[in-house]
C-alpha cells in the first residue's frame, strides 16, 4: 500500500514540531526516518497512525485521504504501528496476547475468552508467532519476557492486525549490539514476506545504512533531506545537522 504525505503540520505550543512536510512511501518500499532527539520522528508516526490529530495537511492511504479518521480507523485501513509494551497484558502469556489481538482484529472483542478464541484464532496467532520468532516463548508471560522479546512481541501484535502500512519506532532501542541485528533481521524478513510498506526510526546508523533503501532526514520538524544511503552519507546538512559528530 503506498502512503504519501503532503504539507503535514503539527504545532504543540509554540513548538512546529512537523512542520510542512511532505513525503511519498511507495508500496512495498522499506525506508528509515532519522534525525537528532526532538526532530520530530516520533509525531510524525503520531499523525500517520492517527495517535494525534493533524493541524493541516493528509496522509494519503493508495490515494485516499485518511488524516481525519480516528486510529482505529485507521488501523483497519491498513496502517500498523508496534505498540508500547504497557498496551498488552503483561500477566497473560505470548500467546494469548496474540490472540486477544487477532480476536480484536476479526471484531470479536466480545468473545474475548481465553480458553475458547472464535475459530480459526489460534492459527493466526500461531503464524504471526513463528513469522516473528517467539514460539519458543509462546506459553510465557509477557511481563517476564527479555527486553529484546517485549519488543518482538509489540511488533507481533501490531502484525497480528494484518498491516500493509507499518510504522516502527525505534525497535532496537535499549538493545545490545548481538541483539540489535537479530530484530533487524526479523524486521527485514518480515517487510520481505508480507511486502510491508515498512518505515523505521532508529539511531543506530551501520543498521540505517545496511537495510534502508530510502533514508528521510528530520530536523526541527522539517524535512532536511532524502535519498539512498549512499547519498545521505555524503549530504554535507546531513553530517553538519547530525552525522558530523
Ligand atoms: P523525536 O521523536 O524526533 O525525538 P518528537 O516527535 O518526540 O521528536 O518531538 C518533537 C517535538 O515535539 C519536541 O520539541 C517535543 O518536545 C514536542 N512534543 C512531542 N510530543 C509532544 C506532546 N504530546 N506534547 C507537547 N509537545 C510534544
Ligand atoms: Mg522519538
Amino acid at each position: 500500500m503506498k502512503l504519501e504525505i503532503r504539507n503535514l503540520t503539527k504545532t504543540f505550543g509554540g513548538v512546529r514540531a512537523i512542520d510542512d512536510v511532505s513525503l511519498d512511501f511507495p508500496s512495498g518500499s522499506l525506508s528509515a526516518v532519522i534525525g537528532p532527539n526532538g526532530a520530530g520522528k516520533s509525531t510524525f508516526f503520531n499523525l500517520i497512525s492517527g495517535a494525534f490529530p493533524a493541524d493541516t495537511g493528509q496522509v494519503l492511504l493508495d490515494g485516499d485521504d485518511v488524516v481525519r479518521l480516528s486510529k482505529t480507523a485507521r488501523m483497519q485501513r491498513g496502517i500498523g504501528r508496534a505498540f508500547q509494551v504497557a498496551s498488552c497484558f503483561p500477566t497473560m502469556t505470548v500467546a494469548e496476547n496474540l490472540t486477544a489481538a487477532v480476536t480484536a482484529h476479526v471484531g470479536q472483542w466480545g468473545n474475548l475468552s481465553r480458553r475458547f478464541p472464535p475459530p480459526g484464532v489460534r492459527e493466526r496467532a500461531g503464524e504471526v508467532m513463528e513469522l516473528i520468532g517467539l514460539s519458543h516463548v509462546a506459553n510465557v508471560e509477557a511481563a517476564i519476557l527479555s527486553h529484546g522479546d517485549q519488543k518482538l512481541l509489540d511488533i507481533a501484535i501490531a502484525l497480528a492486525l494484518e498491516p500493509k502500512v507499518l510504522l516502527l519506532d525505534e525497535p532496537t532501542a535499549g538493545m545490545g549490539p548481538e541483539e540489535r541485528w537479530r530484530m533487524i533481521e526479523r524486521v527485514r524478513g518480515l517487510w520481505e514476506q508480507r511486502k510491508l510498506t515498512l518505515i523505521f526510526i532508529e539511531h543506530d546508523m551501520d543498521i540505517v545504512f545496511r537495510i534502508a533503501s530510502t533514508i528521510r532526514v528530520l530536523c526541527y520538524g522539517r524535512l532536511l533531506a532524502e535519498g539512498t544511503p549512499e547519498e545521505i552519507r555524503n549530504n554535507q546538512s546531513v553530517i553538519d545537522a547530525y552525522l558530523g559528530t
